[in-house]
């Protein structure tokens, strides 16, 4: 059974200059120990999909539908209590900035000590000798002297990994990652990504991570969710989303990957803006921005359906499939062809 089976999720927001669908039919489960990523540009709702199953979006002018099962309780539906306790207790949220999460007024220790005592009814000692161990677990050095610093002492890279180890210190059952290391330098982004993996293995958690960077998924997940519009247009395993992706909108995130083994970037972009939320285009929301675009995605939205050779490898755009994996053999090839 899944950890976590989220259906049919949709999120809107009621503004002053109309309603804005946030999240449009959203579904995908995560099992125990699986990485799921959740990849698209600012905008496409990956993050709001995820705070609406945590039931962290502002409550006025907030409506959400559909299910989040967790533990066969519906996460949209159960009491805010309850979902407090399955909060920071289950399910943990890490965030881009460490700084917004911490408080600046307070020691590492006593925030660490407070996480702990928030949801176990044990003693400060107990509570910061596990505080310790977290800090430790993820590599913070002169950690017994360092507990007792403030979060301005910390770099950005060492502030991420005190909130991995909050985020992991009643060790839940779901991490969830939104840019967890978008704020940080290549190098301090390889060095997180490395110990989430390796924590992941260690603590037995499943981790959603959001970003709007492939690479980051590439590196850490098994499967994806690739979201445009507020939709999934593309879900797949790593492996077989990198191999043979199906949709126009992930070609151009592949394209736009950086090459590390290059010293320039490339710096393809895909053209155009992502849709407005508040007037989205009609039929495929891609459309004004696709190179393949044809007269029926203009006026009908393709459904999310699996490929002929692979059922878990889903897709919604209305391209046969040979036309696909044609154009996705091509850029792989050019791809392959640019590394030398
Ligand atoms: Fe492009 Fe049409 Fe496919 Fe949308 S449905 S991605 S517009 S080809």
């Amino acid at each position: 059974m899944a950890l976590l089976e989220v259906k049919d999720l949709r999120t809107s927001f009621h503004t002053e200059d109309g309603i804005v669908g946030a999240v449009d039919g959203v579904s995908f489960s995560v099992e125990k120990g699986q990485t799921l990523g959740i990849v698209g540009e600012s905008g496409s709702g990956k993050s709001v999909t995820c705070l609406t199953i945590m039931g962290l979006n502002a409550k006025r002018n907030t409506t959400s539908s559909g299910e989040a099962i967790w533990k066969g309780k519906n996460l949209l539906t159960t009491k805010p209590r309850e979902l407090r306790e399955i909060r920071g207790n289950d399910i943990s949220m890490i965030f881009q900035d460490p700084m917004t999460s911490l408080n600046p007024v307070h020691t590492i220790g006593k925030q660490l000590i407070e996480a702990v005592q928030l949801h176990r009814d044990v003693s400060n000692r107990v509570a910061r000798a596990r505080s310790l161990e977290l800090l430790k677990a993820v590599g913070i050095p002169y950690a017994e002297r360092r507990i007792d610093d403030y979060p301005h002492q910390f770099s950005g890279g060492m502030r991420q990994r005190v909130m991995i180890a909050m985020a992991l210190i009643n060790d839940p059952d779901l991490l969830i990652a939104d840019e967890p290391t978008t704020a940080l330098d290549v190098t301090t982004q390889a060095q997180i990504l490395t110990l989430m993996k390796r924590l992941q293995e260690e603590f037995g958690s499943a981790i959603i991570i959001i970003t709007h960077d492939l690479g980051v998924v590439a590196e850490t997940a098994d499967d994806v969710l690739v979201m445009y519009g507020a939709r999934v247009v593309e879900h797949a395993s790593v492996e077989e989303l990198f191999n043979r992706p199906q949709h126009p909108y992930t070609w151009g995130l592949i394209g736009s990957l950086p090459r590390l083994d290059i010293d320039v970037e490339r710096l393809i972009q895909i053209p155009g803006q992502p849709p407005s939320l508040l007037r989205p285009p009609r039929g495929c929301r891609f459309h004004p921005r696709c190179s393949y675009v044809m007269e029926v995605c203009k006026t009908t939205v393709p459904e999310l359906l699996p490929t002929q050779r692979e059922p878990d490898h889903l897709q919604a755009c209305h391209l046969d499939e040979e036309t696909k994996d044609r154009e996705a053999a091509k850029l792989l090839e050019s791809m392959m062809a640019e590394a030398g």
